[in-house]
């Protein structure tokens, strides 16, 4: 399975109404950066990344300009050393930050493609656990009044949500508050409430917040401060009560070490697009599975949706993909709080070309 073609696209892609969260503000627009890969017997694989609104242009140099002379000649087959060639090449430069991006679309579409010579879907290829997955609405909901919080809650349970994700980080710690009584009070009671404060706080900020919405029965807290700070996280689920969660921001395997040992995180939440890829995020499910921890995720369930069936230490897939979903022409579909991964070989994941190609950055 030899690679003769790798073709590399960049997609700058309208919201469908502006999203807010505690650091990024107000977006509007987000990239999509898209590996393809040919190999000589004619099968293609799709991989791809996404930014918030900056980088992609230099993610797709790197790709197009650096890891493209790793991958043309190349068997496809042997991911993991394709893998190593690229974290090796890129080391000095690397370690994370915009290389973990280019690296996480290769790698997707090296699965892709073994996925179909194969003849199976990667949640098979990669495990087969349960294609039963358990979804929660992952809300960009900062700028929402208490009211506005309600009637988005009544629209995510009339899709079929029983998992709901809210962000805090207000600058008024009492708004925060009422924003969660509003959704707490709309789904009742034994219902997993996430909230997620994109690090928006201070330790000693947090630990206060924390103790605000203890009352609410919080599933997880997610990034209360800066991921860097692992004793800081530690002491914030310690003195605050509520399990956090962490990963979206994480690019290596050793910082989810860092962040599973020191930083007492009980839901590790790599991200596929940014981690390096399908090959890296089974390393970190594996690393919490020796915790006794359940992984969740973070953006492109469609993807995820393959990963979580694969594994027995699945928690909540977050389904929140910034509305990339209107680019794809068999998004998933959720039923009573469950997505279930389709069983075409590969990810599955079918573009609406055309559509994407009026957004393209030539
Ligand atoms: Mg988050």
């Amino acid at each position: 399975m030899i690679i003769k073609r790798l073709d590399t696209r960049h997609y700058i892609l309208p919201l469908s109404h502006p999203m807010t969260d505690a650091t990024h503000g107000v977006m509007t627009h987000f990239e999509v950066i898209l590996a393809e890969l040919e190999t000589e017997c004619g099968r293609t694989g799709y991989g791809y990344t996404y930014t918030i609104g900056s980088g992609g242009a230099a993610i797709k140099a790197l790709i197009a300009r650096d890891l493209q002379p790793i991958l043309v000649g190349a068997d496809a087959s042997r991911i993991e050393q394709i893998w190593e060639r690229m974290w090796r090449c890129m080391h000095y430069v690397g370690r994370g930050g915009l290389v973990a991006f280019a690296m996480s679309a290769l790698d997707i579409a090296l699965w892709d493609l073994k996925g179909k010579r194969e003849g199976l879907p990667l949640w098979k290829l990669l495990g087969g656990y349960s294609k039963r997955v358990r979804a929660y609405a992952g809300g960009i909901d900062l700028q929402l009044s208490p009211g506005e919080m309600i009637e988005q809650t009544r629209r995510n349970l009339q899709k079929g949500f029983r998992a709901i994700k809210i962000k805090v980080g207000r600058d008024r710690l009492s708004e925060d508050v009422e924003r969660l009584r509003a959704v707490r009070e709309c789904v009742g009671p034994d219902f997993p409430v996430m909230i997620d404060a994109n690090m928006r706080y201070t330790v000693e900020r947090a630990i206060r917040a924390a103790q605000a919405f203890k009352p609410f029965d919080v599933f997880w807290f997610e990034e209360p401060t800066i991921p860097d700070d692992y004793s800081g996280m530690a002491r914030i689920a310690r003195e605050g009560g509520i399990p956090l969660a962490a990963g979206e921001n994480l690019h290596t395997i050793f910082e989810f070490r860092h962040t599973i040992e020191v930083g007492q995180v009980a839901f590790p939440e790599p991200d596929v697009s940014n981690i390096g890829g399908i090959t890296n995020w089974m390393r970190v499910a594996k690393l919490a599975y020796a915790h006794n921890l359940q992984v969740t995720s973070h953006g492109v369930h469609e993807l995820h949706l393959h990963l979580l069936a694969a594994i027995p230490n699945a928690s909540y897939l977050e389904v929140h993909s910034f509305g990339l979903e209107r680019y794809i022409k068999n998004p998933p579909c959720l039923k009573d709080g469950i997505m279930t991964p389709p069983d075409a070989p590969g990810h599955g994941v079918r573009f609406d070309w055309e559509r994407l190609a009026e957004h393209e950055v030539s």
